[in-house]
């Protein structure tokens, strides 16, 4: 079995102890992980302050922390195929899929290497004339970083890139399911020069080394990707150290099309914005709202080509649809989609686990209009599952597509740009798609709110997340200070 290790203070550790990764596909152990306990996390964590407040890097320069973060960049784009074989291996996401969002991960980096020096304080017209005042973005300080099994490598650089260019440190925590791609990638880490206990890199338990983090008193910022479920258990645990948190959660995200659309690109969009990633996507389009003229057309389209998705191994080029990452996820869909056919659900195509070995579903097209509480409509899968219903006016389809707790992303496919511009406004998610689905981009803020989270990855914005503001008052005058009793 491939063997893997923990990164602390910039050397690898073999973990407190040992347990075996699955690999989706077969159902078997691949490899041996190292498991992170207390020990184990509060070296990180002392690591990664004394990085922090000592040595080199509090020193550098924005500059010098830019051109770390481009090295790093060149390191992953270079290594970009490695690190797509193993995410596919350890979590079953295509190789078609890894391999395009790992190349694109180097992005991620060289952006916030740009970034690193325009991360800018500001002079303020104070009302004083004798005093000139000025405002520091200074960086928070050791910052926890949480991913979940899907996409670690993305979900990582969103985190590490705008903390690194601020000036923080990072303890990162991987998913105990799937964590080959990132105890890899801290082999870049290690070989880009980034000083020791820069970042540290763990994998182990949530209820063990994720609460160990996350309580940590060394902890000023927490950044977590997961559940809401867990995001409390997170909050909750930061009332220890009192960090700030930033949590990207799920969704249960609208995907709209009126009659005026394009039907071919809204079905492929649907498509793609479901079944990619195996619907193991936090933007999934999960919740098709079709105006109800075309609901039969449109219906059709899609399980046309959803029938037509071809199913296979990861690891081949020409997969479509590949396994899910754990058995426990599978048994999850499979109950939420008998409750839903309880409630009246009707299922259009799919439906049930198909027979091992691997973990694997069916795209799956569960028509839920005559079923308003079918909790298809409600829940998040985290699967490739489309949860479909209807509506008749511009007023219902907003009214639907609010009816929600999560807030993350949308979907509007329409004709009408009058139209496009009124749902932009009512909708309440982090992101709106007109006519397009799925798009991301360093540059583009991306979050939620709601369930959904709160804080922005991606953009200037995230990296402001990982700054405090310093406010500094500088006394221009050379006369003595007057009485201090008497204020002015
Ligand atoms: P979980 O919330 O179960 O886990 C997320 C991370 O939290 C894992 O590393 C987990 O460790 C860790 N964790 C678990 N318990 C604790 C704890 N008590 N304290 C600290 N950390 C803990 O998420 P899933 O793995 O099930 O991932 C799926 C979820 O992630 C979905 O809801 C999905 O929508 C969301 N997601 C959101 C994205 C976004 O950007 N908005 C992107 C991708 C996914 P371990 O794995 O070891 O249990």
């Amino acid at each position: 079995m491939d063997r893997f290790q923990l990164y602390i203070d910039g050397a690898f550790h073999d973990g407190a102890a040992r347990f075996p990764s699955l690999d989706p596909a077969t159902g078997t152990p691949w490899a041996d992980m190292p498991e992170a306990r207390a020990p184990e996390v509060d070296a990180a964590v002392q690591a990664a302050h004394r990085a922090f407040t000592s040595g080199p890097w509090p020193k550098m320069t924005a500059s010098q922390r830019g051109r770390l973060l481009l090295k790093l960049a060149d390191l992953v784009a270079e290594a970009a195929p490695d690190l797509a074989r193993l995410e596919t291996r350890d979590t079953g996401k295509i190789i078609r899929e890894t391999t395009a969002q790992i190349a694109y991960v180097a992005e991620y980096y060289r952006y916030y290497a740009g970034l690193a020096d325009k991360i800018e304080g500001a002079h303020l017209p104070i009302d004083k004339p004798d005093m000139e005042v000025w405002t520091r973005r200074e960086p928070v300080g050791v910052v926890a970083a949480i991913v979940p099994w899907n996409s670690q490598l993305f979900l990582s650089a969103v985190k590490l890139g705008p903390a690194l260019a601020a000036g923080c440190t990072v303890v990162l925590k991987a998913s105990e399911d799937g964590p080959a791609p990132l105890l890899h990638f801290a082999r870049l880490i290690h070989a880009a020069g980034f000083p020791p206990g820069v970042v540290n890199i763990l994998t182990g338990f949530g209820p063990t080394c994720g609460h160990i983090l996350t309580t940590h008193p060394r902890v000023a910022h927490i950044a977590f990707t997961g559940g809401p479920g867990t995001a409390r258990a997170v909050v909750r645990n930061s009332a220890e150290n009192l960090a700030s948190t930033s949590l990207e959660l799920g969704g249960k995200s609208p995907f709209i099309v009126f009659d005026d659309a394009d039907l071919d690109s809204a079905a492929n969009a649907q498509v793609s914005g479901i079944f990619a990633a195996t619907g193991q996507s936090c933007v999934a389009g999960s919740r098709l709202l079709v105006q109800a003229g075309i609901k039969d057309a449109f219906l059709a389209r899609l399980k046309a080509k959803a029938e037509a998705i071809r199913i296979a191994s990861p690891d081949e080029m020409e997969t479509e649809i590949g396994p899910l990452c754990t058995a426990r996820q599978r048994d999850h869909i499979a109950a939420t989609i008998a409750a839903s056919v309880a409630r009246g659900a009707k299922l259009v195509t799919g439906g049930a686990a198909l027979p091992g070995p691997g973990f694997y579903f069916p795209p799956t097209i569960l028509d839920c209009s005559a079923a308003p509480d079918a909790p298809a409509l409600a829940d998040e899968f985290f699967g490739p599952v489309l949860s479909v219903t209807t509506f008749e006016t511009e007023d219902e389809a907003l009214a639907k597509a609010n009816d929600t707790a999560y807030g993350l992303a949308s979907g509007v496919f329409t004709r009408s740009l009058t139209r496009a511009h009124r749902m932009i406004r009512g909708i309440r998610t982090g992101v709106v798609w007109v006519n397009t689905y799925r798009a991301v981009s360093p540059i583009a803020p991306f979050g939620g709110h709601g369930l959904s989270g709160h804080g922005r990855e991606g953009g200037l914005a995230a990296a402001l997340d990982y700054t405090t503001t310093k406010t500094v008052w500088l006394r221009t005058s050379d006369d003595p200070i007057p009485d201090p009793f008497i204020m002015r």
